[in-house]
């Protein structure tokens, strides 16, 4: 049987970020991926903020940055925002998931590629016993005092440890087309019931000519291609030709939500695994790596004082929603809202956002990470906006007087 001190489940930017966080402090780390490649199949649009880079203290796997975004609403009217300045960056995601996995290998994790975690053999107080299905169909059974489960939307580390991850996954569908029209300096988003319930559709340029276009909806029983084929035809109309044939399809879920707790005796949960995605755009990236730091502290004290209960790794969540969770509760709450509003409400919206104050508020403060302290600057500002929106909104504004977010009444965003 293999040992580790730490079995990582999944080899993505939250796993192999814990991974590197733990062998770098001397502890014995064995990553499982189920695919034979790190970092493939890409299932992401691969926009991701400065903290990404800085995270991974890179930027190797940059292909371009943008300014701004042009947001368009149901019936096609629109609100541009561009700054001076990068505001996102384009990534090659595969990319960055071979370079995290690279360094923590470097650091002394250990990678077992094509090799499936199926579930749980045994679990005591001092070491689980898991069981894995390797690249040749083989089946092997691997002893560790820890396990994360890193492994993504569909966690089956959670099913195992029966943490309960009560979440909405969203259905989503991009392409990547190798050339198109359109601003190589600004994202577009497209809201509405027609483009993506409860969502977004977002055309991404990708830095070399071409671009990724793709939608995440509620699932409501049309299928996320449905409207990712709609937004496609809008896109042929707008730029007046069709993009050239894609040289590849993604098909994947967003899990938004809360998981009640994502620590249990001798298990964590971290990334898509936790659900730990903000809710108003699916991005996971940044949070999933921010957490997998935590992570990596909390259970390196644990493990010295070979302390893996419950309560020993309760701190985790604490810790991890100490720095998130207040803004992962606003954006939620910001969702169900969003999701409920017609398409009417949408275009109202967009028109009150198109004064120009409004938009400098929006350059001077949007951040795709903490979108909600832009947004409640945006409430603050315009009585207009506010009546738009349902009451509920309203009620929310006017509960919390006192934003308790370092950076929102500190000057423009720097
Ligand atoms: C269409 C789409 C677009 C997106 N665009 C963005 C974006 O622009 N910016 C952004 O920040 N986020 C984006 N996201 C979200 C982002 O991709 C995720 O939040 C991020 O990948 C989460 O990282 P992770 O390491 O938690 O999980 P993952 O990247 O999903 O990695 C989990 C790994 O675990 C492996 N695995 C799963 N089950 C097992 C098992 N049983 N045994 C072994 N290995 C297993 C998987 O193969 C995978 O490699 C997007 C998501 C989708 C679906």
């Amino acid at each position: 049987m293999e040992e580790a001190e730490v079995l990582v489940v999944g080899g993505g930017p939250a796993g192999s970020t814990a991974a590197r966080g733990l062998a770098e402090r001397g502890h014995d780390v064995l990553v499982l991926e189920e695919h034979a490649r790190i970092g493939l199949p890409v299932q992401c649009a691969g926009l991701v903020s400065q903290r990404v880079l800085d995270l991974a203290a890179s930027t190797s796997f940059v292909r371009t940055s943008v300014r701004g975004a042009t947001v368009f609403g149901p019936s096609l009217g629109c609100v541009a925002f561009k700054a001076a300045e990068p505001r996102a960056f384009v990534i090659d995601r595969s990319g960055l998931d071979i370079y995290l996995a690279d360094r923590a290998a470097r650091s002394g994790a250990r990678f077992r590629t094509a090799t499936r975690f199926d579930g749980i053999v045994s679990r005591g107080p001092e070491r689980t016993v898991v069981r894995a299905t390797g690249a040749d169909g083989t089946s092997l059974e691997i002893g560790a005092k820890l396990v994360v489960g890193a492994d993504g939307v569909s966690s089956a580390v959670a099913r195992a440890f029966r943490l309960r991850r009560p979440v909405e996954i969203l259905p989503a569908f991009e392409a990547e087309f190798p050339k198109s029209p359109g601003d190589a300096e600004q994202v577009e988003v497209y809201l509405g019931r027609t483009f993506a319930p409860g969502l977004f559709g977002w055309w991404i340029p990708d830095g070399a000519g071409g671009a990724r276009v793709g939608v995440a909806a509620d699932a409501d029983g049309t299928s996320a291609r449905v409207y990712f084929d709609h937004l496609v035809d809008y896109l042929a109309k707008r730029f007046g030709e069709r993009l050239a044939n894609p040289t590849a399809y993604l098909v994947s879920g967003i899990p938004i939500g809360t998981v009640p707790k994502t620590h249990g005796p001798g298990v964590l949960l971290v990334g898509d695994a936790a659900a730990q995605v903000k809710p108003l755009s699916g991005g996971g990236i940044f949070a999933g790596m921010r957490c997998a730091e935590i992570l990596s502290d909390v259970a390196h004290d644990a493990l010295a004082r070979n302390d893996l209960s419950e309560a020993a790794l309760a701190e985790y969540d604490r810790r991890w929603h100490a720095e998130l969770g207040e803004e992962f509760r606003r954006a939620l709450y910001l969702r169900r809202l969003f999701a409920r509003l017609s398409d009417p409400d949408l275009d109202g919206i967009i028109a009150a956002l198109q004064g120009a104050e409004l938009t400098e508020t929006i350059v001077a403060f949007g951040d795709i990470d903490f979108p909600t302290h832009v947004a409640r600057r945006l409430l603050r500002q315009s009585p207009s906006l506010v009546r738009l929106l349902p009451k509920a909104l309203g009620a929310w504004w006017s509960s919390e007087p006192s934003f308790p977010t370092p950076d929102l009444d500190e000057g423009p965003r720097k």
